[in-house]
């Protein structure tokens, strides 16, 4: 699962609650920086095999302490613990369930993981290892991976009150999302090393956090030049 996680960060979005989108795009991607970073420092594995499943070259064999259920449950609270302290620490409002949402965000990437994973992800440690295997089906993947985007996206847009201008930024991301599932499942290309992956994983994850921060600021600046 790729940018069908984002569906949930879109989702989660409300008048209410608040959150940022960056934020929320940070948590539903949380287990995945972890995983980055561990394979980065060597502590997680992963092979990179042309082949390997239909739609995804990842051999994730070796990664308990990012993708186990039950280091899921601890990120997930952990994450909704520091959300919590930064939001009192600076003082910035948060509605008394966005915590709660925080880590059923972070949460949600395993749940959307064990469809797509083929068996590589442990309930506890490196054993008990589940996946639905979806991305043997490369078709089907995908087209679950832009349906879940679309209807995340369209809670978004009638959840939330916004400019005309920013529904279309919103938009346009969605479609930049969109090209980048379509580059990743379908265009063919020689495998990178493990570590060149995961640096990638890195760079683009972020790259969607900056875009949409970006978005959010779309139409919110308050006029100070006001013609009267
Ligand atoms: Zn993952």
């Amino acid at each position: 699962m790729f940018v069908g996680h984002y569906s949930i960060a879109f989702a989660c979005r409300t008048e209410r609650n608040k959150i940022p989108l960056w934020v929320l795009f940070v948590a539903v991607q949380f287990l995945d920086y972890i995983w980055a970073t561990l394979v980065l420092m060597g502590i997680e594995k992963l092979r990179v095999t042309k082949g390997f499943t239909a739609g995804s070259m990842l051999d994730s064999y070796f990664h308990p302490y990012s993708h186990s259920l039950i280091m899921a449950v601890v990120w997930s609270v952990i994450a909704a613990l520091v959300y919590k302290g930064v939001c009192g620490r600076y003082g910035r409002h948060y509605s008394g369930s966005a915590p709660l949402i925080i880590g059923l965000a972070v949460f949600s990437h395993w749940i959307l993981d064990l469809i797509a994973h083929p068996r590589d992800l442990a309930i506890y440690d490196n054993t008990w290892k589940v996946g639905f295997g979806l991305w043997n089906y490369r078709d089907p993947e995908f087209a679950l991976e832009i349906a879940l985007l679309a209807a995340g996206i369209a809670l978004y847009l009638t959840r939330n009150a916004m400019p005309a201008i920013r529904t279309g930024a919103v938009i346009g991301l969605g479609l930049l999302l969109v090209i980048v599932q379509i580059g990743d499942t379908y265009v063919p290309r020689t495998p990178l090393t493990d570590k060149a992956t995961v640096t990638g994983v890195w760079i683009f994850y972020t790259l969607f956090v900056f875009m949409a921060l970006a978005v959010e600021k779309i139409g919110s600046r308050r006029k100070f030049n006001a013609p009267w």
